[in-house]
């Protein structure tokens, strides 16, 4: 049987700024997000929603219509919110594109979202425009995005000027929504490869992300001596970047929601983000654990003072109980678990915030879910026993953008989300994420899709086939979580000594965002082992990553 949680809460049936926005904190002029290098640089909700509102009536201006695609290639700032909120109110599709990626990665997604505008940090517009000719995208549909005013570069406009003045977008209202249309509406497009492929729009509506900001304030504040709008008062640090669902559910929604102020990093800079928590009082983190093993490892931990901390949240990537445990102890605070994915709005199994916890679980499931445990048989397994996570409930998307097949190859006969992570739970219902069966690499939290590289190096003239898996490094006999990828590639014969593996490594890395670099190396192979119809056999792959782990 499939277990349910424990817990059924009411998810509001509405649109996301009405959930995010009831009258009483509308009016409110308490900054919210706030530049951590600049506080006097915030915004309140008050001023958000003027933002918001300026926005959305400029978006229509544009002549965009509803579940048109806007494009927003930025680092972190505070008008992020505003581009997220302005772009979901008016009836469009919000869609982050990484700011690591480059002129290809970035053509990918301006095709594939079919996007009708682009709003761009400015120090990103050179490889925009790059992009933008590639995809012969219009330039008039450009605009620069900061949280400074532009007059414009090259003739690309800043985003203010198509932004009617605040008297005239006073009576102006974002889309208003019944639970239907809640639940049909796209709000946002986040990409993601899922169990298998290349990066695809993951489809998130607007009912989806106000169930998993319910979902998750609810675990969060589960266990803990205070209750959801009774809480002290938090500070937050937002430093996950704002095109990934995680940092969309938390530094956005849940901090418009729950009033709590986040302080935005541009990007992540680890000292900054000490210097930050010291400086702000910071009391949460949201996080995944490269950000712990440095809070453990880094000597520069101790010259701060770290006091103010009292809770974080990681995900994203596998953390040790041993990890945990270690940052729990040395910063004396409480280091809570939760897993989830992009598919799944953000996330689906919390460890409840007041809890203590050391086990390494990632806790159990968030309420209105359910969860089956499924074994390569097909069959449900009980406590103990291993399976893959298959998931229904609120949260779940609503397919992939424009691949029919994908999104049914995606969902079990049931309806169940099936998420190519492998877990085991106890009678209790916690659960322990112990494998992944899914291609997916991750590195330092950032998707990696092997599929990807694998279409890169057949494009590289020397080579014949390639196959790319997660390689994780030994040290002291321990395996280190860290995953880099590695490329097993076969050279075309009469090219067999023409390149080197350093040469394919480097030919890779000056195509592709730092994250996905060949940093478990380039090996040499006579041939990509393959089934009998032609599918990479990606167990053999790791069988053999796992045994080169040991003399790399
Ligand atoms: P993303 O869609 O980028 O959020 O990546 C989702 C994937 O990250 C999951 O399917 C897992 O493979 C991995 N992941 C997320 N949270 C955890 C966690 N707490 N422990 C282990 N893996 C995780």
């Amino acid at each position: 049987m499939p277990s349910d949680s424990p817990f059924q809460i009411d998810i509001p049936a509405t649109d996301l700024l009405t959930y995010l926005f009831p009258t009483s904190q509308t009016a409110s002029d308490t900054p919210i997000w706030i530049d951590a290098d600049d506080p006097s640089n915030a915004l309140s909700p008050r001023q958000l929603l003027q933002w918001v509102k300026r926005l959305g009536a400029g978006l229509q201006g544009l002549g965009l219509k509803s579940q048109d695609v806007v494009m927003v290639y930025s680092h972190n700032h505070i008008f992020m919110p505003v581009a997220y909120l302005g772009i979901a109110g008016s009836g469009c599709i919000f869609s982050g594109c990484n700011p690591s990626y480059g002129v290809e990665e970035t053509v990918y997604q301006l095709r594939d979202t079919e996007c009708r505008a682009i709003l761009v940090d400015p120090t990103l517009l050179d490889t925009l425009l790059k992009a933008a000719i590639k995809a012969s995208f219009p330039r008039d549909r450009i605009f620069l995005f900061s949280d400074k005013d532009h007059i414009g570069i090259d003739g690309i406009r800043g985003w203010r000027s198509f932004l009617p003045p605040v008297s005239q977008t006073d009576s102006w209202t974002w889309k208003l929504m019944d639970a239907t249309e809640s639940r049909t509406t796209i709000a946002a497009l986040n990409y993601s490869s899922g169990t298998t492929g290349v990066s695809k729009g993951v489809m998130i509506s607007h009912q989806n992300i106000i169930a998993n900001v319910e979902q998750s304030i609810f675990m969060r504040d589960l266990e803990q001596p205070y209750q959801p709008h009774n809480r002290p008062q938090e500070r937050w640090l937002g430093f996950l970047p704002l095109y990934h669902a995680y940092g969309q559910l938390w530094s956005i929604a849940a901090a418009a929601r729950t009033m709590s102020p986040c302080y935005f990093m541009r990007s992540f800079n680890y000292i900054k983000f000490l210097e930050h928590i010291q400086i702000h009082q910071i009391t949460h983190i949201q996080t995944a654990p490269p950000v712990l093993v440095m809070l453990a490892k880094r000597p520069e931990t101790d010259d701060y003072d770290l006091s103010s901390l009292q809770n974080v949240l990681c995900g994203a990537a596998p953390l040790s109980k041993e990890l945990q445990n270690e940052v729990s102890v040395k910063l004396k605070l409480k280091v809570v678990q939760t897993w989830g994915m992009t598919e799944l709005t953000c996330s689906c199994l919390h460890v409840p915030g007041g809890r203590d916890d050391r086990s390494g679980s990632v806790g159990y499931i968030d309420p209105n879910a359910t969860i089956k445990l499924i074994d390569d048989e097909g069959h449900e397994v009980g406590p103990g026993e291993r399976g893959e996570i298959h998931v229904k409930g609120p949260n779940v998307c609503l397919g992939y953008w424009k691949n029919d097949n994908a999104t049914r190859e995606t969902f079990d006969s049931e309806g169940f989300l099936k998420t190519g992570d492998i877990a085991i739970k106890d009678e209790n219902g916690w659960h322990w994420i112990v494998d992944r069966k899914k291609e997916l690499i991750k590195v330092k939290g950032f998707q990696v899709a092997p599929a990807e590289l694998e279409a890169l190096l057949l494009e590289h003239e020397h080579v014949a086939d390639a196959a790319v898996c997660a390689l994780q490094l030994l040290t002291d006999c321990v395996r280190e979580h860290e995953e880099h990828p590695r490329a097993y590639v076969a050279l075309k014969s009469e090219h067999r000594y023409s390149s080197s593996e350093w040469d394919i490594e480097r030919w890779i890395g000056d195509r592709v965002a730092k994250h996905k670099q060949l940093t478990g190396g380039v090996v040499f192979i006579d041939e990509v082992p393959k089934s009998p119809s032609g599918k990479i056999q990606r167990k053999v792959l790791r069988e053999w990553a796992n045994n080169d782990a040991e003399y790399w």
